[in-house]
């Protein structure tokens, strides 16, 4: 048996877990930069909880509240300049993946003077400065993972950059703050942690420590997702859904995703489909064409899951997910898919695609 596992970030999880632990915060510094997004911080509670376990502890703040869905590169600048000019000692990010990989790039560029594209090719030598990470949804699992994905104009698509130094230093996690999470946010994200499971779960980069967290994830995920409807879902279920989702973070901590992810890019970059949308409309097809190569465990999957087959699985996601209603054009079709294939993670597959499985994934997933 060989594996390695690392998995840096102090957790803390449970009901009021922030004004508990704000101790935790002191030892990070006397100066915060914190960053969210537009609105949703300020009426889920987390931002006020945040603020008051700062001033508890005599720590002063300010406040970036600017960053978008799937952060750009324009945003996480103007969030470092801010830091810079404040003297930030480190970086809390509330928020879904949005503002907390945002708050992981401020953190590297308020400490180094990159260049995009040296920021994109992780040139940084300083260490970057500590992340705080408060999730508002259940799916990205950033608060635990080494990654920050970024929209990158110049490359036209989204892009990851990773590095053990990007692992928040601590995770606060409470559900109530996902409480009126919209239902569309609540199932893309699910299916964004569902997503990092699987393709967890199927890599070559996969570990017998790995498969534990991705399994149970995964039947967490597939429990609630087969009891919840937009009228119906509880606080505990939301929570839930919270943990799987960390459980899933750690996962792609240590696998990476796959092409999945890789091919959800272009969705969302070139047709604004949200990111777990994007995995969700291509899972089916992706299992599908996983199981030729991996049968015992996408049936392993499958089953965890709570589904006889996975076109069982796909319809209840059918059945949860917004309509997607796009048709890729010949010319799209051939893009996305040398995206896909120039994708760092696409060799971690163990059946790897080319461009005409690619080609079959989009058109089993109902965008031909
Ligand atoms: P998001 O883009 O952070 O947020 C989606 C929407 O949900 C925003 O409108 C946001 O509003 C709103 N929202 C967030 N929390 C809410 C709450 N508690 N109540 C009501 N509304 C709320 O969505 P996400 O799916 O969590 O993150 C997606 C991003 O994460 C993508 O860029 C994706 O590529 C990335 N990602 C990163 C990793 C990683 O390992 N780092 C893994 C997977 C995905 P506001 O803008 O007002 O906050
Ligand atoms: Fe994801």
């Amino acid at each position: 048996m060989q594996f390695k596992f690392r998995c840096p970030t102090k957790i803390f999880f449970g009901s009021g877990c922030i004004n508990e632990h704000s101790n935790q915060l002191s030892s990070l510094g006397k100066k915060a930069l914190i960053v969210t997004g537009g609105s949703s911080a300020k009426r889920n509670g987390s931002l006020k909880d945040v603020q008051n376990a700062l001033t508890k502890e005599g720590i002063s703040y300010r406040l970036f509240d600017r960053v978008e869905q799937n952060p750009s590169l324009a945003t996480v600048y103007q969030g470092a300049q801010l830091a810079k000019d404040w003297g930030a000692q480190f970086v809390i990010g509330i928020g879904g993946g949005s503002p907390m990989d945002a708050a992981k790039a401020i953190a590297i560029l308020a400490v180094n003077d990159l260049s995009e594209e040296d920021l994109m090719a992780r040139k940084w030598t300083n260490r970057p400065l500590p992340v705080v990470a408060v999730p508002t949804t259940a799916g990205t699992g950033s608060e635990v993972t080494p990654y920050a994905v970024l929209t990158v104009p110049w490359a036209k698509t989204k892009r990851s950059i990773g590095g053990d130094d990007l692992f928040p230093a601590l995770a606060l996690m409470d559900a109530r703050y996902t409480i009126n999470l919209p239902w569309e946010v609540t199932v893309n994200t699910a299916i964004d942690a569902l997503a990092h499971s699987i393709e967890g779960f199927i890599n070559t980069t996969a570990s017998i420590y790995s498969d534990l967290l991705a399994l149970e994830s995964i039947a967490i995920i597939g429990s609630v997702l087969q009891n919840i409807d937009a009228e119906n879902i509880t606080l505990n279920e939301r929570e839930k859904l919270l943990y799987a989702s960390m459980l899933a973070g750690v996962v792609i901590a240590q696998t990476g995703t796959n092409f999945i992810h890789s091919l959800g890019y272009p969705l969302t970059y070139y047709k604004g489909l949200p990111h777990g949308l994007a995995n969700g409309v291509l899972l089916q097809a992706s299992l599908e064409f996983m199981a030729e190569g991996s049968p015992q465990r996408v049936e392993q999957i499958v089953k965890a899951f709570g589904c006889n087959d996975i076109a069982a699985l796909g319809s209840l996601l059918n059945k949860l997910m917004q309509k997607v209603d796009i048709k890729l054009s010949d010319e799209e079709q051939k893009l996305y898919a040398q995206q896909t294939l120039q994708s760092k993670n696409i060799v971690k597959c163990p059946r790897r695609p080319n461009e005409a499985d690619i080609l079959q994934i989009l058109k089993r997933s109902n965008l031909v």
